[in-house]
């Protein structure tokens, strides 16, 4: 990055929030990607966007109080970063992870902002969560959590203000703990969560919507240069929600995937990973990855960290943040991979990008390639305004039709401003135009 004002934004972002670099680290990114557009829109500089694009519009910190089975009181804390509604509500999930602190929320936040503005849909960015475990924790202990955290939370969130959703930890079962309190908090029914179950106001294909949408956007990134999913070794890392439909899309457009992991370690099946094993053990019996081997002798489990030391041809990074480091990038370079597209957000290291790039292997960034859910919780939040809920196949549809507009966004940025085929320079830039355009517009606030 070599503009003064940027290194200054930056530097003051620095000097604000010391101690949390993974929200330095997506503010670097965006801000050097924005370098030839600053360059040209001087307005959008004497208009103060950048400065106060990276400040959070509302922070909010609380104790998340509850009792544990054996009737001791625990004690969590809570998070909800209200970053940036200049082009709609607040959207963005709940992140329930021992890791959680006030860096992570943030960075996932501030990337939230673009990537809403990506969906095409009227969003604006938000993000929240706790530094709650849901692992191992009883239906009744994850309740009276989910319940104290809304106790909290009720007064800054509603289907006009702020519409948060799921992420790490939070599946179904929270976000119905989370809806029932709130509704018997305010006495009304809305549609102030996404990623609602199917009986009060959940959309169909929620579910499916991230993972699907990851190769719809995989596919476009193919298509446009001259290849497919057909016949393909695919890596997926993560065995939860995103893993899980990646993994199903990505079959159905007729790749192998070989390899899945959790947070202990990685299975390799070469006959292919089967799916409905993995859900059995990761949606219903709530267990450890390696359990697959009791049912499939024949594949391999490796503790640790290694999914990315097995060969393949497209890697679909879904489990967390700088998950790829450089000796990973490295390695799948070597192995013959040239295609990463991230389900997780921020899953690869700036220096694992830079391998990447110098590759000239199609790189997918998050903000684009796992937009497909929250651009679903927004179709969610239309059938819930319009109090009407439409079919599979229709939000599949419409889905796919955002996941296409969205490849098509990142590439002609990136064409526009000199930058063909780096589509994270494109997602980054065609996120910022339409929020900085919305922002200059409302004036100073
Ligand atoms: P889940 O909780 O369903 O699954 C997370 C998966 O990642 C699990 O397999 C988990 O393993 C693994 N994992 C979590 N933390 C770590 C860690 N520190 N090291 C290694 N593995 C880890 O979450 P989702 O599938 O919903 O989310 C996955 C990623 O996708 C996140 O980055 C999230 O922000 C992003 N995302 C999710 C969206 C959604 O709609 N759900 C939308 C857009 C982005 P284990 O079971 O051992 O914890």
């Amino acid at each position: 990055m070599k503009s003064q004002y940027l290194l200054d934004v930056l530097a003051t972002v620095e000097k604000r929030n010391p101690g949390e670099p993974e929200f330095i680290q997506a503010v670097t990114e965006v801000l050097e990607s924005l370098e030839p557009l600053i360059e040209a829109r001087p307005d959008l500089v004497e208009a103060g966007v950048l400065e106060r694009l990276v400040e959070p519009e509302r922070q909010i910190i609380f104790r998340v109080p509850w009792v544990d089975d054996n009737g001791k009181v625990q004690v969590n804390r809570g998070y909800r970063i209200q970053f940036n509604s200049a082009i709609g509500p607040y959207k963005g999930g709940i992140r329930l992870h021992p890791s959680v602190y006030i860096g992570i929320i943030k960075f996932l936040g501030f990337e939230q902002i673009f990537k809403n503005s990506l969906t095409t849909l009227p969003m604006g960015g938000a993000k929240g969560g706790s530094d709650f475990d849901p692992k191992g924790k009883s239906d009744g202990e994850v309740m009276r959590f989910c319940q104290s955290f809304i106790t909290e939370l009720f007064r800054h969130i509603g289907a006009d203000c702020d519409v948060p959703a799921g992420d790490i930890g939070t599946g179904g079962r929270e976000i119905g703990y989370m809806f029932g309190q709130y509704k018997r908090l305010v006495n009304e029914f809305t549609g102030v969560l996404t990623g609602k179950g199917l009986s009060f106001g959940g959309s169909l294909a929620r579910t499916e919507a991230t993972g699907f949408g990851l190769c719809y956007f995989t596919e476009e990134m193919l298509k446009a240069n001259g290849k497919s999913f057909k016949d393909q070794t695919v890596v997926i890392s993560g065995s939860g929600n995103v893993a899980t439909y990646a993994n199903q899309k990505a079959t159905a457009l007729g790749a192998k995937v070989v390899a899945m992991s959790d947070s202990n370690g990685y299975i390799y099946d070469p006959n292919g990973v089967d799916l409905a094993a993995i859900k059995q053990i990761k949606e219903v019996d709530r267990k450890r990855i390696k359990e697959y081997l009791i049912t499939h002798p024949t594949a391999e489990y490796h503790e640790g960290h290694g999914i990315w030391s097995v060969p393949c041809d497209i890697a679909l990074p879904c489990a967390t943040q700088n998950d790829i480091g450089k000796a990973d990038a490295e390695l799948l370079v070597k192995n013959g991979c040239y295609c990463v597209a991230e389900g997780a957000n921020m899953p690869s290291t700036p220096e694992a990008i830079e391998v990447f790039l110098a590759n000239n292997m199609l790189y997918g960034p998050a903000k684009a390639a796992n937009a497909g859910g929250v651009a679903t919780s927004g179709l969610e939040m239309s059938q819930n305004s319009i109090r009407y809920g439409w079919s599979f196949e229709e939000v599949d549809q419409k889905l796919h039709s955002i996941m296409k507009s969205i490849f098509a966004s990142c590439d002609e940025a990136a064409r526009t401003y000199g930058m063909e085929g780096n589509y994270m320079a494109g997602a980054n830039i065609a996120g910022f135009l339409k929020v900085a355009e919305a922002m200059k517009a409302q004036g100073c606030c």
